[in-house]
């Protein structure tokens, strides 16, 4: 008997006939979604789960990273800021606060509950017709064009015929599936980030985890003086590398576990993320891979709770409130675009004349072997991330946005958090609109016009021929006081700097 079956054919009728379909409702997708109806198109958004955020929610990745420039200017609003700002009212988050971690100007937690309603608030408004539970397992093509995207669920399977296709699944999986080019992780050897189950805990005594902080800073990256621990909005941790150390060699610390204490506090009180877990060598594109990872890093969250009850003071008890529907997953496909963005492009500040959305955190690549994290910053150097890259080739009416665009590893570790992917995502719905309208192909939407669209919505982007003022009402003065003038918060503000400088003509 043959190892193999083969399918039997069937007839499917064609459910949907959106001008735009979006794949995956994570930050990008709703970035793109909210987009492209708010200028006009039939948006249908397809999500497999039964809510939407994508890491914002499933995988419980908090806070957002970063609105701001190491000076405190936002630099990614639009459809990002009005998510934000919109979560303040709801009494959901406390907006954007000063970030004890990183190297960055600010951080945006919030309550991941609190986000699903929202989403769901925002895509309804916009007019998007939502598909939940429902996974993309198939693509059809006809010449240089996606003809049709299949769906299943408990209905069945599904047929969705687009006009355009915004591929927001952060593994390309349309363009795997339609055989468009693409690479994994790292250029030199395929190799990825590792992956993090986040979980959330509750009832810690938060004044008695900043007393705890005050006695033992020392263990504390950069060493948090009592002033930042107390004016701090939102209690955030990296660090105790020493502590770990020694409690994984007494076996009381998973040994594949990142070997430090990272967490942030949540807007709920006595609630706090913690981003610990870890395993490397995972593929998240391969089931299997995926079934060990959820094994392993689901028993490492009790093993770090554990540790965190016996050694950090204000955990004393606090208890695991939840894990991430699923583990995480940092890296898998990078489409190969039309342009492919560079860590010189993220450190030097670089606009492009089709750029359509900003980044400033800098590039964050958690270890695809070995322990350290490497922090590289940009700090201060804001860039912009061209619709060239957003395009995989041999395609005219496929867009790729979020963590899947056409970047090199380096790039990508910076590009890939989620006030970013926002911003990526409602670039290539406003260009997908506009190209519908026009009766164009993604190569020939006017992107002279797309910024303009993106630039009166809201969103910023600095270069030539839109606005490169910063609204003072947006400035954060008090992040901006305490990134900036606390330069231990910022290791690489000189670097930045000097970069800045060197960059003169590019920026
Ligand atoms: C452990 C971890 C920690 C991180 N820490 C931070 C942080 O602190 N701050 C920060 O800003 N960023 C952080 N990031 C990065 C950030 O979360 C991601 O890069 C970002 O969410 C990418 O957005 P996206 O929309 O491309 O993808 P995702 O957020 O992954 O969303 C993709 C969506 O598509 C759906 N989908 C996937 N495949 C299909 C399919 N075939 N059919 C239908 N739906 C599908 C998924 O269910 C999901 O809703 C972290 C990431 C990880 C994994």
């Amino acid at each position: 008997m043959n190892n193999f079956i083969i399918e039997k054919e069937r007839t499917l009728p064609v459910d949907y006939e959106p001008d735009v379909l979006v794949a995956g409702a994570g930050p990008a997708g709703i970035g793109a979604a909210v987009a492209a109806a708010r200028n006009g198109a039939k948006v249908l958004l397809v999500e497999r789960y039964g809510f939407m955020g994508g890491n914002l929610t499933l995988a419980m990745v908090n806070p957002m990273f970063t609105f701001h420039d190491i000076q405190g200017n936002q630099v990614i609003r639009g459809v990002a800021g009005e998510i934000v700002d919109r979560l303040v009212e709801l009494t959901v988050s406390r907006g954007h606060v000063t970030d004890l971690t990183f190297d960055n100007a600010s951080m945006t937690p919030f309550d991941p509950e609190g986000m699903k309603l929202l989403l769901f608030e925002m895509v309804e408004e916009a007019g998007v017709e939502l598909l939940l539970h429902s996974t993309v397992v198939d693509a059809h093509t006809d010449g240089n064009k996606v003809s049709a995207v299949i769906v299943e669920n408990k209905s069945g399977r599904q047929v969705i015929r687009p006009k355009m296709v915004i591929d927001c699944s952060a593994d390309a999986d349309i363009v795997a599936r339609v055989g468009a080019p693409f690479v994994m992780g790292r250029e030199s050897d395929g190799a990825m980030q590792p992956v993090t189950l986040f979980f959330r805990m509750a009832d810690v005594d938060i004044p008695g985890l900043k007393a705890w902080m005050k006695e033992n800073r020392d263990q504390l990256k950069d060493s948090p003086t009592d002033e930042e621990i107390d004016s701090s909005e939102a209690v955030a941790f990296l660090g105790l590398n020493k502590l770990v150390k020694e409690a994984m060699e007494r076996g009381e610390f998973p040994a594949e576990a990142a070997p430090r204490i990272l967490f942030y506090e949540l807007p709920r009180r006595g609630q706090i993320a913690i981003n610990t877990t870890r395993l490397q060598g995972i593929d998240g594109t391969n089931v299997r891979d995926l079934t060990r990872a959820e094994i392993a890093t689901r028993k490492q969250a009790w093993q770090i709770h554990r540790f965190l009850k016996a050694h950090v003071g204000g955990f004393e008890d606090a208890y695991i409130l939840d894990t991430g529907v699923q583990v995480g997953i940092r890296e898998t496909r990078h489409i190969v675009g039309d342009y492919k963005m560079t860590e010189e492009d993220v450190l030097r500040g670089r606009s492009f004349e089709d750029g359509i959305a900003c980044g400033t955190f800098a590039i964050d690549i958690h270890p695809p072997e070995g322990e350290q994290q490497v922090f590289t910053g940009s700090g201060k150097s804001v860039y912009e991330i061209p619709y060239r890259s957003l395009i995989p080739q041999g395609y005219d009416n496929l867009l790729v946005a979020g963590r899947s665009i056409s970047a090199t590893h380096a790039a990508f570790g910076s590009a890939r958090v989620m006030a970013t992917s926002v911003g990526i995502g409602q670039g290539a719905g406003t260009a997908a609109a506009l190209a519908i309208k026009n009766g164009q192909s993604t190569r020939e939407v006017d992107i002279k016009q797309v910024r303009r669209l993106l630039v009166e919505q809201g969103q910023y982007l600095h270069g030539e021929g839109v606005t490169s003022s910063i609204d003072p009402k947006l400035r954060l003065e008090k992040i901006g006081g305490s990134g900036a003038a606390a330069s231990h918060h910022n290791p690489f503000q000189n670097q930045a700097d000097k970069q800045q400088d060197d960059a003169g003509e590019d920026s």
